[in-house]
């Protein structure tokens, strides 16, 4: 009787859990870790919910993940509220909402320390106009318009000096059914200032201030553009009090000089949003080296890039819109500029920072299996997990000199892509990659089969594996036994489910999340830190 050919702690099929640990089983049938509360926070604030995953629709991702939130705040509150802040600030996530709702969250809490901790902490998570109604729009689900409520929004308005929260105000005039209007009369704040005073007064009643308040001169300016017919009154507004794109009436944004206009102090995040716009009205054309020139060297000016904190996400989803020649929704085709494409391609790189190199051998490896291409990273356009895991990847393989690339579903697929490649093409290259099965130890398992020297697995994946006889783990113990007995493995978490491949008792698996700007990072300290010892 051949009892071990049943049970064995080495070499499990994925389709049970490796006896004596505590797999759970994920979505697809097989069985991975559970990660813990707190890390699934991380991976909701940075990855979102939105469209869900191939396994788990949006609607229960959210609620999965909603429910992990609600157990850290009740766990430690004040510990939830400072990760939310943390988050929101650090630029580590492509969007703010799920902080947002999280906080929302927080602020409905059953502990009173909690509530006020999260309504403190309001105006460092809602920055923009925006920002304050999608949460106005949130809490509705968590809590009504008590004391605390009115006081932490009227402390929104009155405690940005003047100038700011006019900007806001008048830049962001309405969202999700909310105007500011809305939110001051609900609230009723207490003018801190006459300013601000005035300032509500316009919101409220349409009262225009007068030339006495000095910081209110942008809503005198935003007034006059909604009246005026010229172009040229337009320009001049723009020039003289700083009109944003949201401030003009829409049937000047048409106009090649209006944009133009716009483009002279637009911030960076914007110009990268309204590429296609700029090109479709005849602005950012070839020839035009004036406006090429300006966008160029903006997209590749360190310092700016970087203080602007713009995620790479945004500049990846732009980058792939952009380079396509038409928008995503079917408005209109342009013109594409190839040093603008060369341009973003650099951006990309530049957002991250200083990526410090390990020099250590690292295989890349992606899961290409059909669950990758589904939905799309917090909800950015055209960035499916597939897609994204490459951006990421090349990232490291940018500034590692021994590095490979592997992909993988329920076979080894071997992949033709380098760092010296446009992302954009390598995107399209990866989305012709034939989809399967997953089997997310096959990249160990060849290393070693072949007997290859590696120091860091990094394995790019949802963890929803089933397909192979053995588990990742157990595979990467088997490559320690006969390769290379430091080796290690960084497993990076592209979808917000609650699964991951990496053993959280094994201190050479590291588990990160996908498209935080941090990881490249972690995953190099992570190498670093750990090199030489005994696992
Ligand atoms: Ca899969």
């Amino acid at each position: 009787m051949k009892y071990s050919k049943y049970f064995s702690t080495k070499t499990t099929p994925q389709s049970q859990p490796i006896p004596g640990s505590d797999q759970i089983p994920n979505s697809a049938g097989g069985y991975a870790w559970g990660v813990d509360d707190w890390k699934r926070l991380d991976r909701f604030l940075i990855l979102g919910s939105e469209k869900g995953t191939y396994y788990i629709s949006e609607r229960k991702l959210t609620i999965d993940n909603a429910r992990a939130a609600l157990r850290c705040i009740e766990e430690d509150g004040i510990r939830a509220v400072d990760r939310i802040v943390e988050l929101s600030n650090s630029g580590r996530a492509p969007k703010n909402d799920p902080a947002l709702f999280a906080l929302a969250m927080a602020t409905g809490a059953k502990n009173e320390g909690t509530r006020k901790a999260a309504l403190t902490a309001l105006p460092r998570v809602a920055r923009t106009g925006t920002h304050l109604f999608h949460f106005l729009e949130y809490a509705k689900a968590f809590r009504g318009w008590g004391r605390g409520m009115r006081n932490a929004i009227g402390a929104w308005y009155n405690e940005q000096e003047l100038n700011k929260v006019t900007y806001q105000v008048v830049k962001y005039r309405q969202r999700d059914g909310w105007t500011h209007r809305d939110a001051l009369r609900l609230a009723h704040p207490k003018p801190t200032s006459v300013g601000h005073n005035a300032l509500y007064q316009w919101v409220c009643q349409g009262d225009i201030p007068g030339p006495e308040y000095e910081e209110l001169a942008l809503v005198g300016a935003f007034e006059a553009a909604q009246v005026t017919t010229e172009e040229k009154r337009i320009i001049q507004l723009i020039q003289d009090h700083n009109l944003t794109r949201e401030m003009i009436p829409t049937n000047f944004l048409s106009k090649p000089k209006v944009w133009k206009a716009l483009l002279e102090e637009m911030p960076l995040w914007a110009m990268i949003r309204n590429l296609g716009n700029m090109s479709k009205v005849g602005l950012l054309v070839g020839g035009n080296w004036d406006t090429i020139d300006r966008v160029t060297s903006r997209l590749t000016d360190e310092p700016r890039v970087r203080n602007s904190r713009v995620h790479p996400i945004s500049i990846l989803a732009a980058l792939n819109t952009y380079s396509r020649g038409k928008g995503f929704r079917g408005s209109g085709t342009w013109e594409v500029v190839p040093q603008v494409v060369d341009a973003l391609d650099a951006a990309f790189y530049l957002s991250f920072g200083n990526v410090q190199p390990t020099n250590l051998s690292v295989v890349l490896a992606l899961d290409v299996s059909a669950s990758m291409d589904w939905g799309c990273i917090a909800g950015c356009g055209g960035i499916t997990p597939r897609v994204g895991s490459a951006a990421m990847a090349l990232v490291t393989a940018n500034v590692e000199p021994r590095h490979s690339f592997v992909g993988f579903s329920h076979e080894l697929v071997g992949l033709k892509i380098s760092p010296r490649q446009r992302l954009d093409d390598v995107c399209v290259y990866l989305d012709r990659i034939p989809m399967g099965g997953t089997d997310c130890a096959l990249p160990i398992l060849e290393a070693t089969r072949r007997g290859v020297r590696v120091d860091l697995f990094v394995v790019y994946t949802d963890s929803e594996t089933w397909a192979g006889n053995v588990h990742p783990k157990q595979a990467l113990d088997e490559y320690r036994r006969k390769v290379n007995p430091h080796a290690r493995s960084v497993v990076v978490g592209m979808v917000s489910n609650g699964f991951s491949i990496a053993d959280p008792n094994d201190r050479g698996m590291l588990d990160v999340v996908g498209f935080d700007t941090a990881t490249p990072n972690l995953i190099s300290e992570f190498g670093l830190g750990f090199s030489g010892i005994r696992v």
